[in-house]
């Protein structure tokens, strides 16, 4: 990183979704990146090139806490790397601050809680082939990368994050590949890591026609944080690929609704235009996004952009990860107070990825009362009950 020249920030952009004041990314170049140029930044290549990696690299953006600063020196594990552009949303935080406090870790992470394990959802064990996940029996988790543009530091892999595999990258894919193509019940691969977004368009393009080329694979789906950390990465090129093998479908992982700024926006915009169906994924974080009005806010601006909530999921319990856990309890709430106060379609499924590798499990408020005499007792989202005869001729 280059060192800060005296450029003030001006408090540029309103974020849409929370009315919060959000720096402008031009103002934040030219201060943090003296030199670059705006074609520059908006290149994801530039972007990755440029990814802060270190403790010296975040204290030019941010000062950092107390606890924050002792988790750079004694941290080992899932390592620290943001995007100069999700960088840009961290200016003027606090280390209470919700998005800071997703990418940036602090001492807490050294504490291991209770029922935490380094592989919570016995994912290890469920895998055929290095790098995928069979567990359902019609479709497969295919992790094809360690590498994220950014950590999230309650990362559900954070024990494989970072890795270095040596030997030909496209050897261990072709593996997960054969396996596929030997497994006729495989019907849906989703295509995880790591974020497959960081690999580049060749890569890309190598495996969703590899597994186009499968008969009995019927649709591909990414996992992918691109479009919240690393917009400019939705780029044309990539569109053309992604669509030149559709059905596929892709998952976003986005967190809070101070992540729907302009260059996200658009990126959203080109993906659904160009007919990619849109999930969004989100973990419940305590003091992050664990209220009601924060997760529709959140929900809100993604239908705006055509990305339909998939799932809300209870945070795995990860070594060190206890400061992020809300109690279940806090989620159910969550969907009490969106189901019928909303539209539908911003309403995610609540699971919890049950631990030892049951797979997701639904939890549902309790709507359902129970029965009596053929019928059934039933709670609507203002706390009436009703009556549904439930009996057949
Ligand atoms: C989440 C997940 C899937 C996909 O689950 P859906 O409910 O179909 O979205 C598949 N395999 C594994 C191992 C998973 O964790």
């Amino acid at each position: 990183m280059s060192t800060i020249a005296e450029v003030p920030i001006s408090s540029g952009q309103i974020n849409g979704a929370t009315g919060r004041t959000v720096v402008n990314a031009d103002d934040f170049r030219k201060r943090y990146f003296k030199g670059t140029t705006k074609k520059q930044w908006n290149d994801w290549r530039w972007q990755l090139a440029n990814i802060l990696r270190s403790r010296e690299d975040v204290e030019k953006i941010v000062k950092l806490s107390e606890s924050e600063a002792c988790a750079f020196e004694t941290c080992s594990g899932l390592p620290f790397a943001v995007t100069p552009y999700y960088a840009s949303l961290l200016t003027g935080t606090s280390s209470c601050d919700a998005v800071r406090r997703t990418v940036i870790p602090t001492h807490m992470e050294m504490i291991k809680g209770r029922g935490e394990a380094d592989d919570p959802l016995g994912e290890d064990s469920c895998s055929p082939v290095d790098g995928l996940v069979h567990r359902y029996p019609d479709r497969v988790l295919f992790l094809v990368t360690e590498h994220c543009s950014t950590y999230c530091r309650y990362c559900t892999r954070s024990r494989k994050m970072g890795e270095i595999h040596s030997g030909n990258i496209k050897e261990r894919w072709q593996k997960a590949i054969d396996y596929i193509k030997a497994t006729p019940q495989v019907r849906d691969v989703l295509i995880s890591g790591g974020d497959p977004l960081v690999l580049p368009d060749a890569s890309i393009k190598w495996l969703l026609e590899s597994l186009s080329a499968i008969e009995h694979v019927e649709m591909i789906r990414i996992g992918t944080k691109a479009p919240v950390v690393l917009p400019q990465r939705i780029t044309k090129s990539l569109i053309k690929i992604l669509k030149s093998v559709r059905p596929l479908f892709m998952s976003i992982h986005f967190t809070h609704p101070d992540e729907l700024t302009a260059e996200t926006v658009q990126a959203c915009n080109m993906l659904a235009d160009a007919g990619i169906p849109l999930g969004s994924q989100t973990v419940l974080l305590k003091g992050v996004n664990d209220s009601v009005d924060t997760l529709k806010g959140l929900y809100h601006g993604l239908l705006k952009v055509r990305v339909r909530p998939y799932y809300l999921y209870q945070c795995d319990p990860i070594s060190g990860s206890g400061h992020f856990r809300t109690k279940v309890e806090t989620g159910l709430n969550m969907i009490k107070g969106l189901r019928g106060h909303t539209t539908g379609y911003a309403i995610p499924n609540y699971v919890i990825d049950a631990p030892g590798g049951g797979g997701k499990i639904p939890l549902i408020p309790d709507y359902f009362q129970g029965k009596s005499e053929g019928q059934i007792m039933l709670k609507n989202y203002q706390g009436n009950t009703y009556l549904y005869p439930d009996e057949v001729l």
